[in-house]
């Protein structure tokens, strides 16, 4: 099997980045055009692509602090007196707050829509009602468009190349996906994260029981969106002729 090294969506990145440029046959203007065109849940998912998602951070500042100690004279037990000494010094920590793209918002929401008419149409019965439907949908949106967008770690099995060179007698005989993480070189999010990203109140064989068929149902819709998105800008490489008289033309 042939794996696509170069892929689409990092085209569609560097096409951006490289600005407009002339004589080059795909420039930001070109892939802007293209994108516009996209229905507008891919649209969207296209500019979120393309925009620096990141988490708020948030500096905890803890100020120095005044510390004095007491001290008894030598010469008279009855005698003490307090002494300031040197101050615990203070500190500046960041910690990850929440996320700060209004897109990453829109998009969740209209993937939470979709996974929610589903949930609606199953008749699905959360384990503990937590509010409404939506809310859970949101919740898995979220699991499913953060497993996209942040690189939560490398896959240490394949040190995030996504395959793995295979040796026969220090002879190269091929190369095989990693099974790992199925490719992708990122270490997905666990069970447990799932849950506490969704805001669940579930166990793990609850989860995957009964909610991890949403998740997969929000992926393979990200997948509709970015087939659509890889569709729409290879057109701009290639051009089929269909009419004859023009294919004349050309030979
Ligand atoms: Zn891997």
């Amino acid at each position: 099997m042939l794996v696509e090294r170069f892929d689409f969506l990092e085209l569609l990145r560097l096409a951006i980045a490289q600005g407009v440029a002339e004589g080059k046959n795909i420039s930001k203007d070109v892939v802007l055009g293209e994108m516009a065109l996209l229905s507008r849940p891919a649209h969207l998912w296209s500019t979120l692509l393309l925009e620096k998602v990141d988490f708020e951070r948030i500096a905890i500042i803890t100020p120095p602090q005044k510390q004095t100690r007491t001290f008894y004279s030598r010469y008279d037990f009855n005698y003490q007196y307090e002494r300031r000494i040197e101050d615990v010094p203070g500190k500046v920590e960041f910690v990850h707050g929440p996320i700060k793209s209004a897109n990453f918002f829109r998009v969740r929401n209209q993937l939470a829509f979709m996974i929610h008419q589903e949930m609606i149409k199953n008749n699905f019965k959360p384990n503990n009602a937590q509010g409404d439907l939506s809310h859970i949908a949101k919740g898995i949106a979220e699991v499913v468009l953060r497993g996209h967008l942040f690189v939560k770690a490398m896959c240490g099995y394949c040190c995030g190349l996504g395959k793995l060179e295979l040796f026969k007698a220090s002879q190269h005989i091929g190369q095989k996906l990693c099974e790992k993480c199925q490719g992708t070189g990122k270490r997905p999010y666990t069970l447990n994260e799932k849950i506490t990203i969704a805001k669940l109140n579930v166990t793990k064989s609850g989860y995957s029981e009964r909610y991890a068929k949403y998740e997969l149902l929000g992926e393979s819709i990200v997948a509709q969106w970015e087939n659509e998105i890889r569709g729409r800008l290879k057109r701009s490489f290639y051009f089929e002729v269909d009419c004859p008289e023009q294919q004349e033309c050309l030979t």
